[in-house]
């Protein structure tokens, strides 16, 4: 078999295995070497390293990190790419491909299995149609990771690296941002996938540390954001009190004084601290 970065090759393991690409499965495999490198060498992957991949198509991106990594475990939804993959990976024996829906998956319990709870990395071209929750479900839950490197569309990336005032700035970019640094590792064409997506992509590297923000709910927390969000172009106090957190007006008045934060000014504007301080205010207030 060719190298799996070779649209040839692809041609050849769909036409072996009467493969076709799911558009619904979110499948545009990565035909660039480069990128693949860029992936495997943001993550900065050695031989004392345990990969989680999310994702692993046809195995491209697995069998480079396999041959830089001591092992990697791969969660692929697409029962047709089980025997691609045994072909594909048949080299290595630090691969586990674990054949499920991530968003399904208990990660805590398949981390603490497949790597004696050591803190893998998550390395993936993700399934578009489904970036948001991913990240999400690697964030929030505090799993133990030591750093995330994912392929996204390159709005997402943009709206996880946002700050106050921008257009891009929303609640996934206070929720990234709370739980890591993001950075941007490289922007990749859709020329660089087969079949071509419509948008272009990035890499964005997240390392994953605890906060510094004290809060006193962290619920209160999202929920603030949510709601601030949700509502855009409405002014804080009229968001907040018509949002999920069901808070009063008199309540939020009262949060809004006490905080210094200004109820006239609307979501966007706020920095994650500011957010911080008037979920905090709200805590004590309704309490
Ligand atoms: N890693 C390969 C590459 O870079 O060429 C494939 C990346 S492709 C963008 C996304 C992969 O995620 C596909 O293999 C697809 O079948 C898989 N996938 C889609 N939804 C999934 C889910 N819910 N759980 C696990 N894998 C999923």
């Amino acid at each position: 078999m060719g190298k799996l970065t070779s649209p040839s090759t692809i041609k050849y393991i769909m036409a072996k295995y009467d493969f076709k690409f799911s558009k619904g499965l979110g499948q545009n495999f990565l035909i660039n070497d480069m990128v693949v490198s860029d992936i495997v060498e943001g993550a900065e992957i050695n031989e004392n390293d345990c990969i989680l991949e999310i994702g692993p198509g046809i195995g491209v991106m697995t069998y480079e990190m396999a041959s830089r990594a001591d092992k990697v475990t791969a969660i692929e939804i697409d029962n047709y790419l089980l025997p691609v993959l045994d072909e594909t990976l048949a080299d290595f024996d630090n691969i586990t491909i674990v054949n499920n829906d991530v968003l399904k998956v208990d990660l805590r319990k398949l981390i603490d299995e497949h790597f004696s709870g050591k803190p893998p990395k998550v390395v993936a071209n993700l399934p578009y149609y489904i970036t948001t929750p991913i990240v999400m479900k690697l964030l929030e839950d505090e799993l133990p990771i030591s750093d995330i490197v994912v392929m996204v569309q390159k709005e997402v990336a943009d709206r996880m690296m946002a700050k106050p005032r921008t257009k891009a700035y929303g609640a996934l970019s206070v929720a990234v941002q709370y739980y890591s640094e993001p950075e941007i590792v490289t922007v990749v064409p859709p020329s660089s996938f087969m079949p071509q997506p419509k948008v272009a992509s990035s890499v964005i590297r997240l390392k994953v540390r605890p906060s510094d923000l004290e809060l006193l709910d962290k619920k209160t927390f999202f929920n603030t954001i949510k709601d601030a969000f949700s509502k855009r172009r409405k002014t804080l106090l009229n968001a907040l009190s018509s949002g999920i957190m069901k808070v009063s007006k008199d309540d939020l008045k009262i949060a809004f004084e006490k905080s210094g934060v200004d109820g006239g000014r609307r979501g966007e504007t706020l920095t994650i601290d500011e957010f911080a301080l008037l979920a905090n205010t709200i805590v004590e207030v309704t309490k």
